[in-house]
């Protein structure tokens, strides 16, 4: 983002305050430093010179303490009637923070090992697997190594080896075709989520759909973004456009809710480089969330049934980054069998905000108690949502034994109705 774009940015805020009731972590704290007209007053001081840069985490009262409670959830965008681009304003404020706040070496470490480690995916299956030796927590050699806590938990598949399973190349349409589009595998994704990505390949072709996994692929750089490190996401964003402007695809389909909000900007974050401010724009126009893509290509009779209760929790980049809750919503209402209930505070976040989790341990669980507590209100079998964090965050958060509710990307309910077929 570049000075001028800041100003203007910074300037559309009226402080009426609407967005305060949409905020997270100022309705767990009340206090206006951790509402989003506070931290664009902190921005604002900070870009104009009037502010120093101090406080990190670990230092209460600064600048930088507040700016890194905020999740990064853009829910005040949403609220926002003045359409201030408070995530583009976070993601330049943090990347000033960043060359500006010399923060202790520990939570150094720990930010650059789960930043190595989270979109690196030979060291995350690394990580796995020394956690199936552990009772589902990364050893602590390999958490220290990594940069990790301790008791760092992960969600762990059953079998690692068959979860992790790549993508098959190209996955054919079934039946007249009605599309060809290439999928991103991503970092976590591609280690801890593959069952997904089996699902958006086999929905996709069973709707006529050919799906093409391009294997140069890498990290989106989202989460670099969102923690200021913008040298690394940009070049990321690069790599990522090269890999995907090779084949004539009619889209690019994302099923984690954070990398497509990243990469439907990439326009944006690559506008100041002549040289990729074009492919990126033009990249960025192709990018999909499966849930829109197939709303909008209008989904082919599903044969079989999901007989459950089924709620939705609005991933913040699905929701608040892409605009996009009505076609998810949709979608699963559209699956024979089930029965579709609403959950209150849908897109309020669940704490888990890429590593907010990991950094803001906290105010992370109290998000997760709240949304927990109002899933299972709900009385919902399966609570859907369309993110990994997500997904892996909310399930930490769920009560176990058989009553607990199984939590489920969109996707893979789809998918039970045209393969699986379970019922
Ligand atoms: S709603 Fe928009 S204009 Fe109003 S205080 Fe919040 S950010 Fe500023
Ligand atoms: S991004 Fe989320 S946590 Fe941050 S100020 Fe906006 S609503 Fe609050």
């Amino acid at each position: 983002m570049n000075k001028d774009d800041i100003e203007k940015g910074l300037m559309a805020c009226v402080h009426c305050g609407f967005c305060l009731q949409a905020c997270p972590t100022y309705r767990e704290t009340g206090d206006e430093s951790d509402s989003p007209r506070g931290r664009l007053v902190l921005m604002r001081g900070i870009f104009e010179g009037n502010l120093p840069m101090v406080g990190d985490s670990s230092e209460p009262g600064g600048a930088g303490y507040h700016l890194d409670r905020c999740l990064g959830c853009r829910a005040c965008e949403t609220a926002c009637p003045s359409g201030v681009p408070y995530g583009h304003l976070l993601e330049a404020v943090r990347e000033r923070q960043e060359q500006a706040v010399h923060r202790p070496v520990g939570e150094r470490m720990l930010r650059d090992g789960l930043l190595g480690t989270l979109t690196n995916p030979g060291r995350m299956a690394l990580a796995l697997r020394g956690g199936k030796l552990t009772g589902g927590k990364i050893p602590v050699p390999v958490a220290r190594f990594l940069g990790l806590p301790a008791d760092t938990a992960m969600p762990l598949p059953a079998n690692l080896s068959e979860a992790s399973r790549p993508v098959p190349a190209v996955t054919p349409a079934r039946g007249e075709k009605r599309g060809r589009v290439a999928l991103l595998a991503g970092c976590v994704m591609r280690v801890l989520f593959a069952p997904v990505h089996h699902a958006t390949a086999r929905v996709l072709a069973a709707n006529g759909v050919e799906v093409v996994c391009p294997r140069e692929q890498g990290c989106c750089g989202a989460l670099h973004g969102h923690q200021g490190e913008g040298d690394d996401a940009r070049d990321l964003a690069r790599r990522t456009v090269a890999a995907f402007e090779k084949g004539n695809y009619d889209a690019v389909i994302v099923n984690s809710a954070g990398c497509g909000s990243f990469m439907k900007e990439y326009g944006h974050l690559l506008k100041d480089d002549p040289e990729w401010a074009a492919r990126a724009r033009t990249f960025s126009a192709k990018v999909k969330d499966v849930s829109e893509y197939l709303h909008a290509l209008g989904p082919r009779p599903m044969p079989a049934a999901v007989n459950a209760r089924v709620t939705y929790h609005d991933a913040c980049h699905l929701a608040h980054g892409q605009k996009i809750t009505s076609a998810p919503r949709a979608l699963l209402k559209t699956i024979p069998g089930v029965t579709f209930v609403e959950l209150p505070d849908a897109d309020q976040c669940c704490g888990s905000a890429g590593v907010y989790n990991f950094l803001q341990p906290d105010m992370a669980r109290a998000l997760q108690r709240k949304k927990v507590a109002n899933l299972l209100a709900t009385g919902a079998q399966i609570v859907a949502t369309g993110n990994p964090g997500c997904l892996a965050w909310i399930q930490q958060g769920l009560p176990e034994g058989a009553e607990a509710p199984e939590i489920a990307h969109p996707v893979e309910l789809l998918d039970r109705a045209y393969v699986v077929g379970a019922g």
